[in-house]
């Protein structure tokens, strides 16, 4: 018959009080890891639901020996390794299964329910089983109704907390902190009131005939057991803030990344706008972009930061004359021009100067080069500004493969397709121009008509293809013969026509007459010419050029006439 007394125990409040705050802390760390877990996927998502669970799991089994620690009893305590591990386990396991539950995409009511029963029976069954390993010369009597009570305090909290973790991961915009943090006191007094509940529901005799405690895990290493608990509970927090600066890191990324490209969807200039966009990003001194061109030549035809008069000039004729920028080391001008072979990457300079180099391309083509270069060295580009500009790159190839499309395009809408002159839209524009230069400078302006002769029977005779030949070769021949000022145009068939800027009628006969003779292939032509008045329109003005080629033709063909006037040369 085991003599026994009730044990007088009583509890330290500053215990009570910080394993209460250590129930809330762990919880508030699981709620908030879990929280991310909505917004990634796979391991990822994986990985911040099981350190939720560990840290909601480590949270509720310091409560409970913290809270075991507070118990002060008239007797040495000590705890069953297998037992503190068993318990420490079931608390994690039951919190990461729950928390799995509810942050699946769509978490039904049932679903709820039964992650909430789950992590309020592994809480309580935690308490017990720690319970159950305390080693002591005492017996513990149970108050079956405040142990349900216990349970059902357990479940409730579990229940409420896992409903609000639900709503935070559902909801679009989350939640602020005020709500997870009334979530994790919720839940984390949850805990503690079903630990208290079911201290009250148990009483300690003293078991006269109990034989000695075994050896077990003595209060000291306990402690230091859940000081390692809380050090890890902070981990979780900590990496919680970290992963969330990187988000916003990458937001702010993926923002500039979008605004900068938007700013590249517009055309014109984009050589210059890329440059000065990278270099802004990367904060080097001076930013180069090389456009390769179909042949594989590079030619320098944007810069950033590079200073006024010693800015790259683009190469009008041809590659190999680029006037190097005296602001940008010798080795990048001649690496990117001359040399040819850019190894992406970072490089050391002389003068302790350093470049980066970073291909354009598209569709595995080369587009372009872009060298950043910081006038001191530097051995790592930070990834985020790496990864930016390998964006701008991307979307740079993009911009500048689409201009050069435009341009080519915008040429050919210039050009007559057969003998490659500029075409009458643009004969229109340019003499539209040239009156009104003119009319400024009060010079004389003149154009001139040519009209190939006969050549309907040149056709006939020779067939289509002569023909062709001819158009093209005369239109050769003519621009050979003509001053840089002065411009040619095919204005439909085998009619072209002149405009001569500071040229007064007898020089223009004279330029009319040096085409004529041109003229290949043993054909002739005729001309009419004309100089500007002052009550002329740009139509006016032609049609009196037209005239004249009318009456040459009039009068026997092989002539340039004036308008409105007789033959002047035969
Ligand atoms: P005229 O001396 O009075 O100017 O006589 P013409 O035969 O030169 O003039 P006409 O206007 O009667 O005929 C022009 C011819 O030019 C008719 C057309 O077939 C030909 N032609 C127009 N465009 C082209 C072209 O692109 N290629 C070729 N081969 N022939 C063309
Ligand atoms: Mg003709
Ligand atoms: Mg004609």
């Amino acid at each position: 018959m085991p003599a026994s007394s009730a044990l007088l125990t009583h509890a330290s409040a500053g215990l009570v009080c910080m394993s209460v705050a250590v129930a809330i802390l762990g919880s508030y760390a699981a709620l908030d890891l879990t929280r991310r877990s909505a917004d990634s996927d796979g391991w990822h998502k994986r990985r911040l639901i099981v350190s939720g669970g560990v840290t909601m799991g480590l949270g509720i089994w310091s409560m409970h020996f913290i809270g075991m620690l507070a118990l002060r009893m008239s007797m040495p305590v000590s705890y069953n390794y297998p037992l503190v591990a068993l318990s420490l386990i079931v608390a994690v396991a039951g919190a990461s299964m729950a928390l799995s539950v509810v942050t699946r995409p769509h978490v039904a009511r049932r679903g709820l329910v039964l992650a909430g029963l789950f992590m309020g029976m592994a809480i309580a069954a935690m308490h017990y089983i720690g319970m159950a390993a305390m080693q002591m010369s005492a017996v513990i009597h149970w108050n079956l109704l405040l142990v349900l009570a216990s349970i059902v305090i357990g479940v409730v909290a579990s229940l409420v907390a896992l409903w609000i973790l639900v709503r935070i991961s559902t909801t679009a915009e989350g939640f602020g902190f005020a709500r997870r943090a009334a979530a994790a006191t919720l839940l984390g007094v949850g805990v503690a009131g079903l630990h208290y509940t079911a201290m009250a529901a148990s009483t300690f005799t003293r078991a006269i005939s109990a034989s000695a405690p075994h050896a077990g895990l003595s209060t000291d290493a306990l402690v230091v057991g859940l000081v390692l608990g809380a050090g890890a509970m902070f981990a979780a927090l900590i990496y919680g803030s970290a992963y969330d600066q990187r988000r916003a890191a990458l937001a702010f990324d993926i923002m500039t990344a979008a605004e900068l490209a938007r700013e590249l969807c517009r055309t014109g200039d984009t050589g210059a706008r890329i440059c000065q966009a990278v270099r802004d990003i990367a904060g080097a001194e001076h930013v180069l972009l090389a456009q390769t061109e179909d042949s594989g030549a590079r030619t320098i035809t944007a810069s950033a930061g590079v200073s006024g008069d010693s800015s790259p000039q683009p190469d009008a004729g041809g590659r190999g004359h680029q006037q190097h920028p005296k602001a940008v080391p010798i080795e990048v001008f001649d690496t990117l021009v001359a040399r040819g072979e850019v190894e992406p990457g970072l490089h050391a300079l002389p003068n302790d100067a350093t470049v980066l180099y970073e291909r354009l391309t598209l569709e595995n083509r080369e587009i372009g080069t872009l060298a950043l270069i910081w006038q001191h060295r530097i051995t790592r580009v930070p990834e985020r500004t790496a990864t930016l500009v390998k964006m701008l790159a991307a979307e740079g190839a993009v911009a500048i493969d689409r201009d050069t499309l435009i341009n080519k395009l915008e040429q050919l809408s210039r050009l007559d397709s057969l003998t490659g002159l500029l075409n009458r839209r643009v004969f229109s524009e340019e003499l539209e121009r040239g009156i009104a230069s003119s009319r400024r400078h009060q010079r004389p302006l003149s154009v001139a008509l040519l009209d190939l002769d006969l050549f309907k029977r040149y056709n006939d005779t020779h067939g289509h293809q002569a023909g062709d030949r001819l158009l093209i070769d005369a239109a050769a021949a003519w621009t050979s013969s003509l001053r840089e000022v002065d411009l040619i145009a095919r204005y439909g068939g085998e009619e072209f026509v002149l405009i001569l800027p500071d040229c007064s009628l007898e020089d223009a006969v004279v330029t009319a007459d040096r085409l004529r003779e041109a003229t290949p292939h043993g054909a002739t032509c005729s001309a009419g010419v004309a100089v500007l008045e002052d009550s002329d329109t740009a139509d006016r003005f032609v049609e009196r050029a037209d005239r004249g080629l009318y009456e040459a033709k009039a009068s026997g063909r092989n002539r340039t006439c004036a308008g409105g006037g007789a033959a002047l040369t035969r």
